[in-house]
């Protein structure tokens, strides 16, 4: 089933019959008799809540949607995207373990693998992930995970999912895919990943008022996470509050009317920049490296999402534009993504400042690089026409 049938299909009844679930307003849960609460407690019972850390009602019906939207058996969501890939990642992999990680990835990813992970003598080896020869050739006896982002931040590099899964399959390893950037457009379990993850705090929620995460897979993946004995979720505790599951939930209700009028609008900005001479990356123009595969990958109807970068020559002239589009009301000068509003942020010192320069230089992520994420603009030609006198302004054109 397509994935946002699956969302539409979910119905819940409050408790009084409300047309939203009712949100449960407590930590803990009481038990009719001692030996239920021993039952609950070695997960052996369906339906008994033990503790709101372990999970909540609220919780587990935005899991549900979440795993409705992602095609995996369940989910876990937690306090935020962060939570869910430390989580999942320190799950999986034991002191001695090896991680190949796509380069490109979100900065606090990037350092969590090169920096704090080795403390438990996790080490992870840092790849061009649009090169598969090299991905394969990383992977050692004591590889656990290939790790990508299905469109990369911030330089929307686009994964081979169903390459990279051949690979992973072959060598008996997990493929977790973030699919923060291309919810709706990407079904990276239909091609082949086996654990998928979101920050919640972007496209899904979708009104940048809240922040969380959510790792989807197997039952036996999402029972292990919340194990009252070693499950990472459970342990290291960045559990959701139920009444940010509650209204995550009903954003998510709209995610594929957004999704299709982000994914329009950046598209239109996208073509329009590139011909005026303005470099731009999108994985929806025909110049980007991975057009192809994307456009293979993709669920046609919610288009090739909206996140686009433009290089404006330096960090100077990419600082004046931005403050300029701000006092233009054209959007924001914040980080993140997914909001109505078009976000603006210069990723070499921002999102991705986690990354040596000289690292960053290497990748691709030059000084005058924006990062846009396109609003729900109902008249976008209109943005255009206030960037372009933006540009013009500043002499970029
Ligand atoms: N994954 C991607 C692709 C992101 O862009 C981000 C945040 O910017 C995260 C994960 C981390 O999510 P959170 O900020 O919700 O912890």
């Amino acid at each position: 089933m397509k994935p946002s049938d699956s969302i539409q299909d979910l119905q819940y009844f409050g408790e009084f019959g409300g047309v939203n679930p009712s949100i449960t307003d407590s930590s803990t849960y009481t038990f009719l008799s001692a030996k239920k609460m021993f039952d609950t407690f070695e997960g052996n019972t369906d339906g008994c809540y033990l503790y709101s850390r372990h999970s909540t009602p609220s919780n587990l019906y935005l899991g549900q949607a979440l795993a409705a939207l992602e095609g995996t058996e369940t989910s876990n969501v937690s306090s935020s995207g962060m939570g869910a890939i430390t989580s999942v990642l320190l799950q999986l992999c034991n002191s001695g373990d090896h991680i190949v990680s796509s380069r490109t990835i979100y900065g606090g990813t990037y350092a969590f693998l090169k920096n704090f992970s080795p403390k438990f003598n996790i080490k992870t080896s840092f790849v061009d992930i649009t090169n598969l020869k090299k991905v394969e050739s990383l992977i050692t006896k004591k590889t656990k995970v290939i790790y990508c982002e299905s469109v990369s931040n911030p330089l929307l590099e686009v994964a081979d999912i169903e390459s990279l899964s051949k690979i992973s399959k072959k060598y008996n390893i997990q493929l977790i895919v973030d699919n923060t950037f291309s919810p709706l457009s990407i079904s990276p379990k239909k091609l082949g990943a086996n654990i998928v993850i979101h920050s919640l705090t972007k496209f899904i929620n979708g009104s940048s008022d809240a922040v969380g995460g959510v790792v989807c897979g197997t039952q036996q993946l999402i029972d292990d996470l919340r194990n009252v004995n070693d499950g990472a979720a459970m342990l290291l505790g960045s559990s959701m509050d139920s009444f940010r599951a509650s209204s995550i939930l009903k954003n998510l209700k709209t995610l594929h009317v957004r999704i299709k009028q982000h994914s329009q609008n950046a598209l239109y900005l996208a073509e329009k920049f590139e011909s005026i001479g303005i470099k731009t990356v999108y994985p929806g123009l025909k110049s980007h490296p991975s057009y192809k595969i994307f456009t293979n990958q993709m669920n046609k109807e919610f288009g090739y999402g909206g996140m686009l970068t433009i290089d404006v020559g330096s960090l100077k002239k990419a600082n004046s534009l931005m403050e300029l589009m701000q006092l233009k009301n054209i959007g924001y000068l914040a980080v993140s993504l997914g909001f109505y509003k078009t976000l603006f942020s210069a990723p070499g010192t921002s999102t991705s400042s986690e990354i040596p320069e000289d690292e960053q230089k290497e990748m691709g992520i030059s000084d005058g690089l924006i990062r846009f994420s396109v609003g729900l603009d109902n008249d976008i030609d209109r943005t255009y026409q206030a960037i372009n006198n933006c540009m013009k302004e500043i002499e970029i054109i």
